[in-house]
């Protein structure tokens, strides 16, 4: 904290709420059942077995679901978190965003399963300054319990703000005497970074289950086919086939100059990516053409797979 966040009055005001309950004892409407499970996991496209017949446990995923208040909501929500939002709003951090989400599982919840959950506001951020505005971040901590017994944390993040002041743009129709905005950076993770590496090696890596040998894509840590975290690569040929495609006209984005086409390309191995489609005009893009990989440099630090039409060998 440096000292000017230190001395912050409305700082001092709003980390006094850190460790306050956000909702006392909340008690899930429905036990854990297997109707908002089949539910769920047919809204996710999720046939894993293990969510179905008599051991059937709920997804990980739905550990929030069980704590919701539908449409009636719950009356048993405690007034700090609105003092706190209240707070924020009279000092001008009007607009709120949800920034993420975090959740860690200790036991897997049942049918049957009557749940139970506290809320707290775990942490308020010194101000911050982001794209969006200036504004603090507030982490709120569920904690999910099965008869008394943890279950998991929800862990969910908002930026409460005052909205950036846009700059003043150029008058309508002059839009290519604005410097040409830079492509959106891609999103690294722990879970992605391999497949980054591989881009900046000029290899497009499609993971491997090492469990049932399905590949996939995009990347993701566990197996959708058979659940195994185990994976390895293989790297793609480079051929492939345009699955399916749109032309986008609006809305415009800055780095873009409509209309393009973005395609659905099928890798010869089988598994299939959003990417663009170089080497042919926007119109011309057809469901069916052969593409073959290849890398285009962005600018100096981005560098994306695209494929060329026509690439057959
Ligand atoms: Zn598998």
């Amino acid at each position: 904290m440096t000292g000017t966040e230190r001395d912050d009055p409305l700082y001092a005001r709003l980390v006094a709420y850190e460790g306050r309950s956000a909702a006392t004892a909340g008690t899930g409407k429905d036990p854990v059942n297997p109707a908002m499970i089949r539910h769920w996991c047919e809204a996710m496209g999720d046939e894993h077995p293990a969510y179905r017949g008599p051991d059937a446990v709920a997804p990980p995923t739905m550990l929030q679901a069980w704590t919701m208040g539908g449409l009636s909501g719950h009356t048993d929500r405690s007034g700090a978190y609105e003092e706190l939002s209240a707070l924020l709003d009279g000092a001008g951090y009007t607009s709120v965003v949800a920034t993420d989400c975090e959740q860690e599982y200790l036991r897997p919840l049942r049918p049957g399963d009557e749940i139970t959950f506290d809320a707290v506001i775990e942490s308020v951020s010194p101000r911050k300054t982001t794209r969006l505005g200036t504004g603090h971040f507030v982490t709120t901590r569920m904690d999910v319990r099965a008869a008394g017994e943890l279950a998991g944390t929800h862990r969910f993040r908002i930026l409460k703000y005052a909205p950036a002041a846009r700059p003043a743009g150029p008058a309508p129709g002059s839009r290519d005497e604005r410097p040409k905005a830079r492509r959106p950076r891609p999103v690294v993770n722990r879970d992605n970074a391999g497949f980054w590496e591989g881009v900046a090696a000029h290899r497009l890596l499609v993971q491997r289950c090492t469990a049932c040998a399905t590949l996939r894509f995009p990347w993701l840590p566990g197996c959708a086919e058979c659940g195994s975290r185990a994976w390895d690569t293989v790297e793609a040929s480079g051929a492939g086939t345009v699955f399916s495609y749109v032309v986008m006209h609006h809305p415009s984005f800055p780095a873009f100059d409509p209309p393009y086409a973005v395609g659905l390309v099928e890798l010869a191995e089988g598994v299939r990516m959003v990417s663009n489609v170089v080497g042919v005009p926007y119109d011309k893009v057809r469901i069916g053409m052969p593409v073959r990989l290849e890398f285009l440099r962005v600018d100096e630090e981005l560098e994306l797979p695209v494929f060329r039409a026509g690439g057959e060998d």
